[in-house]
């Protein structure tokens, strides 16, 4: 039998009691190790997390919580080697798209190490956070309101989703700790092992205090009973399970602040006047390929529908098939391989259900099915080739508005006017990002304005930004994360901002003497 990840909670290492859950290599089919959450006293060990966890990290200042997330940078770059390869073993990634994920982490963990030190610098060894200037409540200010920001007394609990272990673990841990809020991360089943190794090795190391972070590794039962009131609980997943943690009663009596990011069916839009042949075609053309087939198309931010006008839909359907036809899938271990596996069968036969279903409103334009597998057997190998659709119907093609498929798969959407794509574009519901390919800047930023109201991020490209700008679907710790809607309705990330759901909000009240203590604490 395959090894038995342990959980760490209540400051211990602790296996589950049942047989486990085996976690699989998408391409060789062979077991890798187990994961079990059976028989855990999860209020026992949320209650050390919080009393803990938390009043040791409230102790300390941002700048000293902020030295940590540092420690922990240095830390993971050490292990870098032995997180690629649980990446290559259990998420079946190519190593550009195992970095999305590792490096990702890292980068963001390094970002948010700076952001700290800058806001303790301006602190000094403060406990909590002023909010804007004071206002006046009397007459000459003899009464006032000062609004204040205090680390939440709860604790942070991740419910996290398959597709990215190690980035969805240090993008929330790592606002919650520089906030100074334990964290505890129950990572998706499928991938959990890259989550539950990272922090073990934080945990082992020493960095945090204890009970600062905690990993359940495992089914998900009982974690939201085990939620109280001052809680935060931040899930990313399906729009069906952020349906039944909205409906539980942690969220829905005891108002546990909740973040959700869910699905999304983010777009792509080359605006009008723009040839084939123009920078902004090519522009488009190797940003929609890239998006397709960087981690099988599995990034909650990828491009699944791009619009373009009439005129260009064949020679847009021709450059994109061209570039993907290049595309060679299979066995990550083999160098000439560019895209890597599906996380699991599961995963895989909901993709093949999912392009059937989208199938039956479009075309195939690009058949992914025509890429035969390199180094892997296709019987037990959860790879599928690159598929691009096209919806020439576009108003009828109602699927393609509403269904994201969670693989490499994208549909090509002919518009009439730029009316007609911003009214398509909308039919998303709200999406994580959109992005605009284009020439004319005052066009460019007229359409961004038009769509920044459904999407957590407008992503802008004209020649100017060509070799610099940071891609569409790579989330940058700097801008927000999330969207409105079928999205989820979260925001994450936008740097400093992501310490506000880790912190609440308060105005106090008093006479200027007061208010000139409060500051005096913050000295
Ligand atoms: P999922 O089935 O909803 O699972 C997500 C997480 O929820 C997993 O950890 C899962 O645990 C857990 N879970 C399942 N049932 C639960 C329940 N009843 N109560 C509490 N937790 C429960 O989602 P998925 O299919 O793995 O993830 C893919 C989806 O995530 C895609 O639709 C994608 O768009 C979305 N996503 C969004 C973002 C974003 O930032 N917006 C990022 C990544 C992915 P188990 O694994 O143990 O079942």
């Amino acid at each position: 039998m395959s090894e038995l990840l342990l959980n760490h909670l209540g400051g211990r290492w602790t296996a589950g009691t049942g047989a486990g859950t085996a976690l699989f290599d998408p391409v060789l089919g062979d077991e890798l190790v187990r994961v079990d959450a059976t028989g855990l006293d999860l209020p026992a060990g949320f209650a050390f997390a919080r009393e803990q966890g938390g009043a040791a990290l409230r102790a300390l200042g941002y700048r000293q919580r902020a030295e940590m997330l540092g420690a922990i940078v240095k830390l993971l770059q050490g292990h870098r080697d032995a997180y690629y390869e649980i990446a290559t073993a259990n998420s079946g990634t190519v190593k550009n798209d195992s970095a999305v994920d590792i490096d990702g982490a890292i980068y963001t963990l390094g970002t948010y190490a700076k952001l700290g030190a800058g806001l303790g610098a301006q602190l000094k060894n403060s406990r909590f956070l002023f909010d804007g200037e004071p206002a006046m409540l009397a007459k000459e200010g003899a009464f006032q309101s000062q609004h204040v920001q205090l680390p939440v007394r709860g604790l942070a609990l991740f419910i996290n989703a398959f597709n990215f272990p190690a980035w969805g673990l240090w993008e929330k841990a790592a606002p919650a700790l520089l906030a100074g809020v334990p964290v505890v991360v129950k990572p998706a089943t499928a991938t959990a092992w890259l989550t539950q190794r990272m922090v073990r090795d934080v945990v082992d190391a020493g960095i945090l205090p204890a009970g600062a972070l905690s990993v359940v590794c495992g089914s998900s039962a009982g974690l939201l009973d085990a939620l109280q009131p001052f809680d935060v609980l931040s899930f990313t997943g399906s729009a069906d399970t952020a349906a039944t943690i909205r409906r539980h009663a942690a969220v829905a009596e005891r108002s546990v602040r909740v973040n959700i990011e869910a699905d999304s069916i983010n777009s792509a839009l080359l605006l009008e006047g723009e040839a084939p042949g123009s920078a902004a075609f090519e522009l488009l053309v190797k940003e929609v390929v890239r998006e397709m087939t960087v981690k099988s198309g599995q990034k909650c931010t990828a491009i699944r529908r791009v619009f373009v006008p009439e005129a260009v839909y064949a020679s847009a359907a021709e450059a994109i098939g061209a570039r993907l036809a290049k595309t060679t899938v299979g066995n990550p271990r083999n160098d000439a391989v560019r895209m890597g596996a599906l996380v699991s069968r599961a995963q895989l036969a909901a993709v093949q259900q999912g392009l059937q279903a989208l199938k039956t409103q479009t075309e195939v334009l690009h058949d992914g099915a025509t890429h035969a597998l390199v180094d892997a057997d296709p019987a037990v190998a959860c790879c599928v080739g690159p598929t691009l659709l096209g919806a020439r119907d576009a108003d009828g093609a109602h699927r393609v508005h509403a269904s994201e498929v969670f693989g490499p798969v994208a549909t090509l959407v002919p518009y009439r006017s730029a009316a007609h794509a911003l009214q398509l574009i909308r039919r998303g519901e709200g999406s994580l990002v959109a992005s605009l390919y284009g020439s004319e800047d005052a066009a460019l930023g007229r359409s961004a304005l038009e769509l920044a109201d459904c999407h957590g991020r407008v992503h802008v490209i004209n020649p100017a930004a060509a070799a610099v700008h940071s891609g569409h679907g790579n989330v940058m710790p700097q801008s927000v994360h999330g969207g409105p809607g079928r999205a989820g309705g979260g925001e994450e990330l936008g740097g400093l901002r992501a310490l506000d759901f880790y912190h609440r909000r308060a105005a106090v009240q008093a006479a200027p003497g007061v208010l000139e203590a409060l500051a005096q604490a913050q000295a």
